[in-house]
């Protein structure tokens, strides 16, 4: 559909243009200054449907609202559990993760995803206490 391939030019741009793991909500704002009558929905619409084409990463923050990657391969997270801020982590994927829990469960695995949570630096103090 011509109408929503102009609409996911443009999320994808305002994606690429951002290293801050978006949320939709973001993502829709920014949308806005190139197409304003876009609605929210049209935008979570979009959204889903490049992220089962496998064109972006929604990135599932356990509980806390999903945020969007433009960056494809499968890499590691932090979330700030102060701030929100959301930023990748410069590690590499540990495979062999996926071998030992192969092994010790007796399932295939495809792949893992990882969020590490806690501080980012500009948030010093201690840790939130889980409720
Ligand atoms: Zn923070
Ligand atoms: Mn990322």
């Amino acid at each position: 559909m011509q109408r929503d391939t102009k609409q996911k030019r443009a999320i994808l741009k305002v994606l690429t243009g951002t290293r801050s793991h978006p949320t939709a909500e973001w993502i829709y704002n920014e949308v806005r200054n190139e197409i304003p009558n876009i609605s929210l929905g049209t935008v979570y619409r979009n959204l889903r449907l490049m992220a089962d084409a496998g064109d972006i990463l929604e990135l599932d923050m356990c509980g806390a609202v999903s945020r969007f990657d433009a960056r494809r391969d499968n890499h590691y997270h932090f979330r700030c559990e102060r701030c929100g801020e959301v930023c990748d982590v410069d590690e590499p994927v540990h495979q062999e993760l996926d071998e030992k829990v192969a092994k010790v469960t007796g399932f295939t695995v495809s792949y893992h995803k990882l969020v590490f949570v806690g501080l980012c630096r500009e948030c010093p103090g201690t840790p939130i206490s889980k409720s």
